[in-house]
């Protein structure tokens, strides 16, 4: 069995060829429609997908936002704007005419790492820190989705009553002080306006307001993932993202996290999957939801 694999982000939209191996056999990737509205993102879909979809059996969705029965629903606006209630399995599956499923990207990139695991791990979570923050729980072996598709959203829970407003609508959100766009947010005076790369690089060459606000999103995760160790129990805590995965940034959280009480101390390691965790994660969700 073939799955034709989509992943659908903030910036880019990725398709694959996976086999029942899970390797990937074709890749393709093109920009996210800048407009963001429905009709935008179903051209897109079809560009993207065309060129592939005659050599697949079924289709395997990862999307950021919230997906419940098959239906996309943007919970940060800013992160996938315009998009209230889409119908992405139903759309894909008119664009290819093959049966299908949809799943969170996060939730997606969970399963994918999940799957590396020894056997003796049967609780684990998966976080990324990038634009955003989302995070994916397996729970006894099993990836939890929840009954409206939200389980596992962890960058919209509290991290400061008086932080800055996140785009979900909440307030102090991990999200919107952990992440690429809150750490960007909060550079005053000669880092105004930049990414977070830049400040990233300007921290690595000692610049201390860049060094505080990297210090700030580390602190954050770790209260994040020491709440997460309480709420699940997790026996490994998995980063990744493109701030997950910048260099230095591990080794952050996990001094500030050494710092909580032993209770709530994981393991903590880096994904293996980078930008493929979608891909993969979405095609064996396929393989035990679609048979
Ligand atoms: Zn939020």
């Amino acid at each position: 069995m073939i799955a034709l694999a989509i992943d659908i982000g903030g910036t880019k939209l990725a398709a694959a060829l996976v086999d029942s191996a899970l390797q990937i056999i074709a890749r393709r990737e093109i920009p996210t429609p800048a407009s963001q509205t429905p009709d935008a993102l179903e051209a897109a879909l079809r560009e993207l997908v065309m060129p592939l979809s005659l050599r697949a059996q079924h289709f395997a969705v990862a999307s950021t936002g919230i997906i419940q029965n098959g239906v996309l629903t943007s919970i940060n606006p800013s992160n996938l704007g315009g998009l209230s209630h889409f119908p992405l399995v139903d759309c894909l599956s008119a664009l290819t005419g093959l049966p299908g499923v949809a799943l969170n990207d996060a939730q997606a990139a969970a399963l994918a790492e999940y799957q590396q695991m020894p056997p003796a791990i049967r609780d684990m979570v998966f976080i990324t820190v990038s634009t955003g923050v989302g995070g994916g729980v397996i729970h006894d072996g099993q990836l939890v989705t929840g009954s409206g598709g939200l389980a596992g959203h962890c960058g919209h829970t509290l991290a400061d009553p008086n932080g800055p407003r996140c785009g979900c609508g909440r307030t102090g959100c991990v999200e919107a002080i952990a992440s690429g766009r809150g750490i960007a947010a909060a550079a005053q005076g000669e880092l105004a306006g930049l990414d977070a790369k830049a400040i990233f690089a300007h921290a690595a060459r000692g610049n201390a307001q860049a060094v505080a606000l990297i210090a700030r999103s580390a602190r954050t995760l770790a209260r994040l993932i020491a709440d997460l160790k309480a709420l699940t129990d997790c026996q490994r805590v998995v980063m990744g993202g493109s701030i997950g995965l910048a260099d230095g940034y591990l080794p952050q959280v996990q001094h500030y996290l050494a710092q909580e009480p032993s209770a709530y101390q994981t393991e903590l390691c880096s994904a293996r999957h980078q930008s493929n965790a979608g891909l993969l994660g979405a095609a064996l969700w396929a393989q035990g939801h679609l048979q």
